[in-house]
């Protein structure tokens, strides 16, 4: 028996360093990381308003850190879980250009390369990895994998849960096989581009593993059991696209309609799957505003709690073995029951448990 494991999301913020047409413009960096879980505002021009100074998240890292802390401090175990059942999703939210995809990108690549590296040590178990990508872009979901351009329905799966419907899905052989998707997902969001910034400013990207593994000395047998989960890696589109008041938005730019509806999920929740939210901020001083819209939405994520729980995909035979040993144990719990107490009701709970049993089994 599994219980469900209770967890809230995991917060990351990631500062990125001034870039050069930043440092070109004399920028003044207002942010400062000044331990591993508090990100501090410091605008001496600003001191004694009434906006908070510090933010506390699960982890914070200033521009001098590696993508690959930010991965190995939480994310890697997150994206992991899903070769033990469990699913989990890593978004990266912020505004545009803040360092969401240099940061996804990385972490989609360690995670993939962990994923190998765990199947190559687990040998007794027969393991297969499926990929597909999709990006949504004007609220319309395209696949990546393919070339046909027609846009994908999304349908409601009574046991997956919302499902994108016919996206293309790769059994991945190895590493290189991989990076040879990512460049076909690549050269699809390409395609109709009018200018890259826009475009990728615009869109979300989701890239999905599922992964599936059964114990190899029962592949086959009807009496098997098979763990199943997916692994989602979403590259937000940038969160000024979220903003609601018009007049903060430029000429020809549009409210994303479902980073919108992200956003009030998150705040929703925030008063069942795993997951890790990485926000990257800029700390250039021109965008402080967007930088402490992305920080309160962090603060939101923070507060949602979700319920882990590993599925096992049982086949008919599996199952009945275990209804049975559930009335083996039941009708034992039964046996003591007559014969070390008298009291009626008690004999009465637990004859409907069984006779419930064997309901369900007949
Ligand atoms: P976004 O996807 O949020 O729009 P990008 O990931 O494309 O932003 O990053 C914008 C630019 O900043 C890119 O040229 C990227 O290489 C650079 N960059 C982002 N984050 C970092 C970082 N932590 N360290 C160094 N360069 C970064
Ligand atoms: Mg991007």
């Amino acid at each position: 028996m599994y219980v469900d494991r209770e967890e809230k999301i995991l917060v990351m913020v990631r500062l990125r360093p001034l870039n050069k047409k930043e440092i070109a413009a004399k920028e003044a960096t207002d942010w400062e990381c000044i331990n591993d879980t508090t990100i501090l505002y410091r605008n001496t021009l600003r001191q004694g308003s009434n906006i908070p100074s510090a933010y506390s998240f699960d982890r914070v890292y200033g521009g001098e850190c590696p993508t690959r802390q930010v991965y190995e401090d939480g994310t890697k175990e997150i994206a992991l879980s899903v070769v033990k059942g469990i699913n989990c999703s890593i978004f990266a939210y912020g505004q545009t250009s803040s360092g969401k995809t240099y940061t996804m990108t990385a972490i989609t690549e360690f995670a993939v390369a962990d994923i190998f590296d765990y199947i190559f040590q687990h040998e007794e178990r027969a393991f297969s990895v499926k990929f597909s990508a999709i990006e949504i872009y004007n609220e319309t979901i395209r696949d990546l994998l393919s070339s046909d351009g027609t846009s994908l329905r999304l349908r409601d799966d009574p046991e997956k849960g919302t499902v994108v419907e016919k996206a293309r899905e790769e059994t991945l052989r190895d590493w290189n096989h991989f990076k040879e998707l990512l460049s076909v997902c690549a050269a699809q969001r390409k395609i109709g581009e009018t200018s890259l910034n826009e475009r990728s400013s615009r869109s979300h990207q989701i890239i999905k593993l599922t992964v599936e593994s059964c114990a190899c000395e029962l592949l086959g047998k009807d009496n098997s059991t098979t763990l199943m989960a997916s692994v989602s890696f979403i590259d937000l589109a940038g969160s000024e696209r979220a903003s609601q008041t018009m007049s903060r938005l430029k000429e020809g730019c549009h409210i994303n309609q479902s980073l919108l509806a992200l956003g009030t999920v998150i705040r929703k929740l925030s008063k069942g799957r795993q997951g890790g939210h990485i926000c990257t901020l800029s700390p250039a001083r021109s965008h402080v505003e967007l930088t402490k819209n992305t920080l309160s939405f962090a603060s939101c994520a923070k507060e949602v709690t979700t319920k882990a729980h590993i599925n096992v995909v049982m086949s008919d035979k599996a199952l009945l073995k275990q209804l049975q040993c559930e009335l083996a144990r039941l009708e034992t719990e039964l046996r003591n029951a007559t014969s070390n107490c008298d009291c009626a009701m008690k004999k009465d709970i637990q004859i409907q448990k069984v006779w419930f049993c064997n309901c369900v089994m007949g």
